[in-house]
């Protein structure tokens, strides 16, 4: 069986990168999508058919299906890793509900309608000189997706897409509209409230103008990085980690703007440099990891891996389009815990590891503090570092994350309501966050009084 599905995720990643070959970039065979009334999202592993299917094309079309609605949900592109997308009855999409609604090019202030993908939010922005200040590492979702589980990137300064939205307007449970800002309690319960309090759709996003940016992949040796993060993090723009399972080594990426002109051929090389990553995990990793070979080969395998160094436009550079096939279970902790933590989990999957545990690594992101426009995101209020446990999308990933969850309840961490999320029920988010979750408890009660927006997911931890 467990090679069963490792062929299912090897193929998966290999098709998805022939359809993106063959259309020049244009398509992603991996997204979320509803085909003849057949909902599955990004990894496929949340299928199921809604007992009804919208896809409205104006303003008035999404309150009526609200007013008449019992149970609905809203999706962008399916780009969460659990059940949040899945509806009682009413599933709506809102693809067809996209595009500029005005722009105020003196301001640099671009109002999008909320299913508008990133990836089409950024064509325009550039269209027009412009950029986001930062991104976090994958534009196929939506601007309202994005905000709805406050998507966070990596950076000394900037962590979040959020922090460059100006303005949003909600349609709530019964109907009525609100256009509200940052310093609005709706607003607040609205970022990284996954949907429980209304429905996102206009974004005013508040752009930079257009910027090169030079990303940096080298490989370290993990004790080198432990002793100087601190300094490596106030030296760049923007970092991340990707560390190993039985490895000395650890991959460092950096981000930093730059004056300097793009690399020959950026596009492409990135293009090919992600693909051949995203195929060495899915093929070569998923085959170390099953044949049980994981702790005697990886300080040899990592060895091998080589760095790129890359000046592209700060889109191309922020984003990878290509993945392997994978799940991720992402959290948050204190910045000063980062080591701790992340031997944690390290060393579970060590301990835990046999032939029958997929591929595994863990990224490692880092935001600022004072990110005080939500109310139940995981970076909410302090400097924190992101552990993201990412495992290839084949058997056993979960017997893993169980485990971790187990942990993650332990040590008070916070979840990424976007990833695989399982356990958590509303004592733990009670625990976690606080009187900021009493206030977002308040505005759900107060802003969907019938439930309407309510599913499974969202019951088990914000209301039984
Ligand atoms: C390859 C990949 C890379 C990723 N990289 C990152 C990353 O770098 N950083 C990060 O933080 N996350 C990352 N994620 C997670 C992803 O960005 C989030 O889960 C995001 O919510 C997905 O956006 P979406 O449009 O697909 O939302 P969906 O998955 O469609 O929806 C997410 C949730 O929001 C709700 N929702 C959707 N639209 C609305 C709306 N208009 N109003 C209210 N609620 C709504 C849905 O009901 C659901 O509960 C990544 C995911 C993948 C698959």
């Amino acid at each position: 069986m467990k090679w069963l599905s490792y062929l299912s995720c090897g193929f998966s990643t290999t098709f998805n990168i022939i359809v993106n070959a063959l259309t020049f970039g244009r398509v992603l065979w991996l997204e979320g999508r509803v085909t003849a009334g057949h909902f599955r999202n990004w990894a496929r592993n949340f299928r199921y058919s809604p007992v009804s299917f919208e896809c409205p094309t104006t303003e008035q079309e999404i309150i009526d299906l609200v007013r008449s609605s019992t149970a609905i949900r809203f999706f962008g592109s399916g780009h969460s890793f659990n059940a949040g997308v899945v509806s009682d009855h009413t599933l709506v999409s809102l693809d067809k509900y996209c595009g500029v609604v005005w722009k105020d090019l003196p301001n640099k202030q671009v109002c999008f309608r909320g299913g508008t993908r990133v990836r089409d939010v950024v064509k325009t922005l550039l269209f027009d000189g412009f950029a986001f200040q930062a991104m976090p590492s994958h534009d196929a979702q939506s601007i309202a997706g994005i905000l709805s589980t406050d998507v966070h990137g990596t950076g000394r300064d900037w962590g979040w897409v959020s922090e460059m939205v100006v303005g949003i307007k909600i349609i709530d449970g019964l109907g009525q509209v609100h256009q509200v800002g940052p310093s609005d309690d709706l607003f607040k319960a609205a970022i990284g409230g996954i949907g429980a309090v209304g429905i996102i759709t206009e974004v005013i996003v508040q752009a930079v103008p257009r910027f090169n940016v030079e990303q940096k992949f080298e490989l370290k040796d993990v004790s080198y990085v432990k002793a100087n993060l601190d300094q490596m993090l106030q030296d760049n723009d923007h970092l991340s980690l990707y560390l190993f399972p039985f490895a000395d080594k650890c991959q460092v990426s950096t981000w930093n703007r730059t004056t300097a002109p793009q690399s020959t051929f950026a596009s492409l090389r990135e293009w090919i440099a992600i693909s051949f990553d995203a195929l060495t995990s899915a093929w070569f990793g998923g085959f170390m990891a099953y044949a049980g070979l994981l702790d005697t080969w990886s300080n040899w395998a990592y060895g091998l891996k080589r760095g790129t160094d890359l000046v592209m436009e700060s889109n191309e550079a922020f984003n990878r389009s290509i993945y392997h096939l994978h799940q991720e279970l992402e959290f948050t902790v204190p910045y000063t815990d980062t080591w701790t933590e992340c031997e944690r989990f390290l060393k579970l999957f060590e301990t835990m590891y046999t032939s029958d545990l997929p591929y595994t690594l863990l990224e490692v992101r880092f935001t600022p503090e004072n990110h005080n426009i939500t109310l139940i995101g995981a970076g909410r209020d302090r400097r924190s570092c992101w552990i993201d446990l990412i495992c290839n999308d084949s058997r056993a990933f979960d017997v893993y994350y169980a485990a971790a969850e187990a942990e993650i309840k332990n040590i008070g961490a916070r979840p990424h309501l976007g990833k695989f999320c399982e356990m958590l029920t509303k004592a733990d988010m009670h625990n976690i966050h606080g009187p900021h979750f009493d206030r977002f408890l308040q505005l759900m009660a107060q802003y969907d009084p019938q439930d309407k927006f309510a599913n499974g997911f969202t019951r088990r931890m914000f209301r039984t």
